[in-house]
Parts: structure tokens; sequence; C-alpha cells
């Protein structure tokens, strides 16, 4: 990163920083309503090679995007402005400089690089805004504790880049620690860590990128959010975490698909705390039961499944894996299977060949192994 950095720019970057991407293993749709979630972060992220610079302009370049782009530090929100989509890109790093101005950071050239696949669910987005975060924090010596940091990156997706997204990807990429996954209360913002070593309990947490991929400032993700707010408001509650009495809910709502969508929801929610339960139990592989319901969830109430995402799973529990589910917003990106490890290339080799049979572009895999969250490396 060092010298590709001084290639671009002409001289050596004040240093490199990194985030990761994450996994969510249970809890979807939930965080948006002020409800819990359980990512933990991957070994893989985005680096940030970074130096200061005085004219008040971030320059971004990623080594994944072809288009470098320099914009003013103190302009509006870019989405307001209207980027050409070769520029999209540009809009995570951009944003954060210009949501973290106000905390007193200024202009810098930054060179980015990844081995998160884009698009995917893995959140190579909050991983891009919080590598850039923390670059700009330390290049500025500006002290904002993680959790803020966190918002103040998710508030950078919402305002400048258009994507009304949750607090859980930038929270996960900053807080986690290795051998946990990160509990967390997406009303409060706090969190806590709860032991998840699949490794240690003979298992292997595999994530499928099912090569179907989500747009990025999806409208299905917009309207599940509206119907989710109309449903919290005809009910009466600030938001879906709320709702305490599910049966009263459910006869409340007149609209059925209202109805499905806080049944997914709430009984998201429930899940993760009964997940953080087994966890903390040492019951690691009962999480499977877990992921299943969580996948009928999302395909029958929530309705953001999609074909490739229930064919891995259920090719996945035909081969002797313990569960399985679609991650992410849905329509595209990854699913997350846990498996007996002695299984894993059994569990692989049915996925492959059913995606084979189906003429789908076959499948990539990935096994997970909670780690850490964003650093800086030199
Ligand atoms: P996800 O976060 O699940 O990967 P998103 O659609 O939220 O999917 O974010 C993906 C977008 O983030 C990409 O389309 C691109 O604009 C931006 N992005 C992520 N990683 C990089 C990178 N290494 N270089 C340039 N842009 C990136
Ligand atoms: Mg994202």
């Amino acid at each position: 990163m060092i010298e590709a950095f001084t290639e671009a720019f002409g001289h050596a970057p004040g240093g490199v920083w990194r985030a990761p991407g994450r996994v969510n293993l249970i809890g979807e749709h939930t965080d948006y309503n002020d409800g819990f979630v359980l990512p933990f972060a991957l070994s893989r992220g985005v680096s940030v090679a970074a130096a200061r610079r005085d004219d008040g302009m971030v320059e971004v370049r990623s080594r994944q995007a072809g288009t470098a782009v320099t914009a003013p530090v103190d302009g509006g929100t870019v989405v307001s402005e209207n980027w050409p989509p070769d520029r999209a890109w540009a809009a995570y790093p951009v944003g954060v400089a210009r949501v973290l101005r106000e905390h007193g950071t200024g202009g810098a050239s930054l060179l980015i690089d990844s081995d998160l696949p884009q698009g995917a669910g893995l959140s190579s987005s909050a991983a891009l805004e919080c590598a850039t975060a923390l670059a700009l924090c330390d290049l500025y010596g500006v002290e904002i504790d993680r959790p803020a940091l966190a918002r103040l990156a998710q508030r950078a997706e919402n305002e400048q880049v258009g994507m009304p997204c949750g607090l859980m990807d930038q929270s996960a990429s900053l807080l986690c620690t290795p051998g946990h996954a990160l509990m967390l209360d997406c009303r409060s913002g706090l969190s806590s860590q709860v032991p998840f070593d699949p490794a240690a309990a003979g298992m292997t947490l595999l994530v499928i990128d099912t090569r179907a991929s989500h747009a990025l400032t999806g409208g299905d993700y917009g309207r599940r959010r509206a119907e989710c707010e109309e449903a919290a408001s005809l009910l009466g509650v600030k938001a879906l975490r709320d709702v305490r009495d599910l049966a009263a809910a459910l006869e409340t709502l007149g609209d059925p698909v209202l109805r499905r969508r806080v049944q997914h929801v709430v009984t998201d929610d429930h899940r993760v705390e009964a997940t953080v339960g087994l966890l903390r139990a040492g019951a690691l592989p009962e999480l499977g039961a877990m992921l299943n319901a969580s996948h009928l969830s999302l395909r029958d109430q929530f309705e953001v499944s999609w074909p490739e995402a229930d064919a891995t799973v259920d090719a996945a529990l035909r081969a002797g894996a313990r569960g399985g589910r679609m991650i992410g917003g849905g329509f595209g990106g990854s699913v997350i299977v846990l498996t007996p490890a002695d299984r894993a290339q059994r569990v692989r080799d049915a996925i492959a060949s059913a995606y084979a049979q189906r003429g789908w572009t076959a499948p990539e895999f990935l096994e997970a192994t909670p780690s850490e969250g964003a650093r800086r490396l030199s």
C-alpha cells in the first residue's frame, strides 16, 4: 500500500488503515427497527493509505474502481450533486470526509485497496467508510470514540450516499473483536462481545456469494423500511422493536403485507437474543435451527430472499449442514451456512452442483473466521 500510494501521489502516506467487512449471524432488517443484530468481523476488508492535504480537497483512488475523484471537503451532500455513475463509488469516502469535517478533520489523499467482494452483502461500503474515517481521525489527531464514529460513518452513508442503512455495518467494522460476535442494540448503540468461535466447536461457517448482485441503493430496501415505519405508526410504537405482544399486533394490522413484515422483524429480534443465549451457553452447533428459522422468515414473511439463496440453503441442509440463511438486505448477495467442519467439503460440493444443475454462475465460498475490527496497520 505504501509503495502504491507513493507512486500514485508522489509522496509517502501518513499511514495505512484497514477496516473489515462483516457477516451478520442473525437479526436481519432489525437494525433500522431499533432492534438487535449479531454481526462478526471477517478477516477480509478495505485498506486505505492516506495523507493529509491542505488545499481543502479529498482525492480518492481505488484499485477496484477506474475513476479517481477529487472533490472539495466542504461541499454539500454528494447525493445532491448528482455525480455520474463512474464517480458514484467515491461518495463513500468523500461523504465520510464531509461528515467528519465538522469534527475537525480536513482534506486528504486516499488510496484504497480491498479483498472484499463488493455488493455481496459483506458490507464493503461500511468497510470503506470506516477505514476512511479512522484514517482521517488519526491524520488530524481527532479523537472520537468508536461507537460515535460508527454513527458518523452511518450518517455519511445516509446523507451523503443517500442509502438509508442502519447502524450495524459500521458498528461491526469498528467494534468487533476476534473470536466474538457483537450483540448490538441498534437503539442505544450499546454493544457487548459474545463468544463465537466456530472452529473451536468443530464447526465451519461458510459464506457463499450467490453471485446474484443487489443494486447499490435498491428501491426494495427503502420500501421495506417504509413498510416497517408504517406498521410501527399504525401500532402506536416508536419502532417495531417496541412490539410487546406479537399476536395482538398482528390482529391490529389489517394489511397482510404489513402483518408479514412485523412478524419477521419481531421474531428475528427474539432469535438474536436466543442465539446469544446459545452462544453464552457453549451450544454453538444449535445455532443451525435459528439460522433456518430466520431464513424461512426472510423468505416468506419479509419476502427478500432470491432463488440462488433458497437453493443454497436447501442444498446445504440436504448435505448435512446444521443450518443456513440469506444475509444482507436481500434480492442478491450472500448466504451463510453452519456445518460440522468434517462435512464442509460435502456441503460445498452439494451447493456447487445445485448451481451447475440450474445453469447458474458458480458460487464463491469463503470460510469465515470471527476477526478483529478496524485498526491502523502502519
Ligand atoms: P456491500 O456493502 O454489501 O458490499 P453496497 O452496495 O452497500 O454493498 O456497497 C458497495 C459499493 O461500495 C460499491 O458499489 C462501491 O461503490 C463501493 N465500494 C466498496 N468497496 C470499494 C472499493 N474497494 N473501491 C471502490 N469502491 C468500493
Ligand atoms: Mg453496504
